[in-house]
């Protein structure tokens, strides 16, 4: 009988791929069987109706495969039926998938008191519930995740090893006879009586802020419609400002708060079921995003958050429910105290979120991989890339040596770069403190376990003094490879053409808060071009001046007060601070400045949103990275006019200075039209700067990176423009424009000086 032999190439090991091959193959009559091996699924299968077997296959496949390509060729089918093998030996290349949100039918199974699993809070399947988070190692196996000490019980192992079942080598499966529970305790640690959903939510309802544990850690949660409850939670947190997100049951019950578009909403629905940043509604929540026109929401997505809801509702059968409006709405935020990692132990939370949360509602399933929530914009956006998206890679147009590259200093991630894919970690975050380095090197270590990757090179920032520069050279000398520095903007250009597939020179814009540059300088407003290994500066922004150094980038009144000083408006000074800021006292910040003294310069353009917020009376000081821009952005785009002020910039020499604007700001009529007038004018800047380059550089392609590409309205101006002029313009789509996307572009750069360097010595090894 002739038979086909498929190789099935994408996400499809651990995601129930061979029992769908095995009822689809069983369903038409094949013979033949299916395994896992170590590029995926391989199938061998003959019969009378291959061809629908062939039709159907890529366009029925299980919620969270992903098929990259399917190769066939003719093969041989002996014997009668159709069986699944043992997996070959070293079939483990992408075997841990995402974390992913709980599928329709795992949710019926919740909400029906006849199933087993009514109320379970750790109901799961082949199609949904933690992989990444609870994986210790490979292979993806029961054995190797934190469910290994919950042996199977009868009923559970009939699901399991029944391929007609779902739950067929569902390795986190379990249910309330065999798998974790949970409890609740007080403050003290002391167990709380009663339903812990009934009791969490009598809590929550009483303003107590609790600590529940996740899919990748703890957070922090309390009633989002009670202002004295989120006010105590930011004073508990030490949090001022930085926005907190919110949960609610579906779009209709958020619709008040967030206006929820159909991007907004593919993405809070999809399998990762991140938080979204919406524009705010009509009903403002106080306190939880001051200051911002955007709100962060998401759905509940696992078992432990639905039963909260579940319950609110009166612990209904059915599914219905999930429709109706539900008045519950939480804070949800990442229980990290001081800006450190997120909590994942259960000791570890009563231990360093005391005097924080009022109650824990914990259970036993260890959270081995620490993995906060990922954060996006539809477009889709990155802002932070974390759960339900690592550890899928993202696909590179050419293999290479194996590299790890470890990122920068904010936002930090790190990346693994193994044949045609890059494997780029969750947030990690700032590396400004000893937990954090630690859970650096944890997660470097653990990326490489489940990679099998012992790296050929390794990648860094230019930067020496960072953490993360510390552990390439360390690990590059234990290894014995090549460490290779890689300048920061150079970085966020080439992570761009790294997930767009780029091969030749592109014209990078680089807008940013600030990186080291090759010279030394302070850099952030780049125009370079990228040509692989190759980064040439072509132009910068006129430099502002940073008076008391990196505490300038923390207080917008600073740089607006140097920008005034070097942008020839002195005599106006007086009057405007005394207008905005009359606390403020000029004098030492002038002497600086007159003398030079602490006053590095800097290109950033994050530096002159800083500026112009300052300007314009908005803050004098920032609580968080970001956030001068981020309300600068939140002004403008409420304000209807938005033209860019005539003469606003100066272009001179591959230099573009933005002073004359930053003075017309003094007269800005208010903050929101001083905002709109400063994007329209900063974007006009930008792309007369980019089109004057191009035509020069004879390049066609512009790539927009750093962290300023997260402002949507800056972009929005920018893009048209260029791309009407003929150009074509690539953006971060696959992780984040900012320092979360610098390691994937180190791991770029780095395979391209390494192709580089072997090229040198094998031209001197023919030349002798
Ligand atoms: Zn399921
Ligand atoms: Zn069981």
């Amino acid at each position: 009988m002739s038979a086909r032999l498929f190789r099935v190439r994408g996400l499809v090991q651990g995601v129930g791929f061979r029992p769908y091959v095995w009822r689809l193959a069983n369903e038409l009559g094949l013979s033949g069987w299916v395994r896992n091996d170590g590029a995926g699924v391989s199938i061998a299968a003959a019969g009378a109706r291959l061809a629908e077997f062939i039709a159907r296959l890529p366009t029925e496949a299980p919620r969270l495969a992903r098929i990259d390509g399917i190769d066939s060729e003719s093969g041989e089918v002996v014997g009668e039926g159709f069986v699944i093998l043992d997996s070959v030996a070293g079939a483990i290349a992408t075997a841990i998938g995402p974390d992913a949100a709980l599928c329709p039918d795992c949710l019926a199974d919740l909400c029906d008191p006849a199933n087993r699993r009514w109320r379970y809070a750790f109901t799961t399947c082949t199609h949904c519930g933690p992989r990444y988070t609870v994986s210790r190692k490979i292979p993806y196996d029961r054995a190797q995740t934190s469910l290994a000490g919950f042996p199977l019980c009868p009923p559970c192992e009939a699901e399991y090893t029944n391929p007609a079942d779902r739950r067929f080598h569902a390795e986190t499966t379990c249910c309330p006879a065999c798998g974790p529970q949970l409890c609740l305790l007080d403050a003290a640690g002391q167990a709380l009586a009663g339903d812990p959903f009934a009791a969490t939510l009598r809590l929550l309802q009483a303003g107590k802020i609790v600590a529940l544990k996740g899919l990748g850690g703890f957070h922090l949660a309390c009633d989002a419609r009670n202002a004295e409850a989120v006010a105590e939670l930011r004073q508990r947190k030490q949090r001022e400002a930085k926005p907190f997100a919110v949960m609610g049951l579906n779009a209709a019950v958020l619709a008040a708060f967030a206006k929820i578009g159909e991007a907004e909403l593919d993405l809070l629905r999809s399998t990762a079921a991140p938080i979204v940043l919406c524009p705010k509604g009509a009903s403002e929540l106080p306190g939880i995003a001051p200051g911002l026109p955007w709100l962060g929401v998401m759905l509940p997505s696992t078992p432990l958050h639905l039963l909260l809801w579940h319950e609110v509702a009166g612990r209904p059968r059915g599914t219905d429910w999930l429709k109706d409006a539900n008045e519950l709405l939480l804070v949800m935020t990442s229980a990290n105290p001081h800006g450190e990692p997120l909590v994942t132990g259960n000791d570890e939370a009563l231990n360093r979120l005391a005097g924080i949360a009022d109650a824990y509602l914990l259970h036993d399933r260890d959270i081995v991989v620490r993995c906060d929530d990922s954060v996006l914009r539809a477009g889709p956006l990155f802002i932070r890339r974390a759960r339900g998206y690592v550890p899928v890679p993202i696909a590179l147009a050419k293999g290479g040596p194996s590299v790890l590259a470890l990122g920068g200093f904010l936002k930090n991630t790190v990346c693994v770069l193994k044949g045609r894919e890059a494997f780029l970690s969750q947030h990690v975050g700032g590396l400004d403190n000893a937990a954090a380095i630690g859970f650096l090197e944890e997660t470097v270590g653990h990326l490489l376990g489940i990679l099998e990757v012992r790296p050929d090179l390794i990648a860094h920032d230019l930067h020496p003094d960072f953490p993360s520069t510390h552990l390439a050279l360390r690990l590059a000398e234990e290894l014995g490879v090549p460490a290779l520095a890689v300048g920061h903007h150079h970085a966020h250009i080439a992570a761009i053409c790294a997930e767009h597939g780029i091969n030749e020179p592109v014209l990078g814009l680089a807008i940013d808060g600030v990186g080291l540059g090759p010279d030394g300088g302070a850099w952030g407003g780049e125009l370079l071009r990228v040509a692989g290994a190759a980064c040439t500066r072509l132009g910068h922004l006129w430099p502002l001046r940073l008076p008391g150094g990196d505490r300038a980038a923390r207080e917008p009144w600073r740089m607006a007060l140097s920008a005034l000083y070097d942008g020839g408006q002195q005599e106006r000074i007086a009057g405007w601070l005394h207008q905005h800021y009359p606390q403020r006292d000029a004098a030492p910040l002038l002497t600086m400045l007159a003398r030079d003294l602490r006053c590095p310069p800097t290109s950033s353009l994050g530096r002159w949103f800083d500026a112009a917020a300052g300007l314009l009376g908005w803050r004098d000081i920032s609580s968080y990275e970001g956030q001068a821009a981020m309300e600068l952005e939140g002004l403008a785009a409420v304000h209807q006019a938005w033209l860019p002020l005539p003469g606003g910039f100066a272009l001179n020499s591959g230099v573009l200075d933005f002073s004359p604007l930053l003075a017309a700001l003094l007269d800005a009529e208010d903050a929101a039209q001083g905002a709109a007038l400063f994007h329209a004018t900063v974007a006009a800047g930008l792309a007369e700067w980019v089109l004057e380059m191009a035509t020069r550089e004879k390049l066609a392609k512009i790539v927009v990176g750093g962290g300023c590409a997260m402002n949507a309205l800056l972009m929005a101006a920018l893009r048209p423009v260029l791309t009407a002029a003929g150009l074509t313009v690539l953006e971060a789509r696959q992780a984040p424009p900012n320092d979360g996307g610098l390691a994937l572009g180190q791991g770029w750069v780095a395979r391209a000086m390494f192709k580089e360097m072997k090229n040198v010595s094998g031209n001197s090894r023919a030349s002798r």
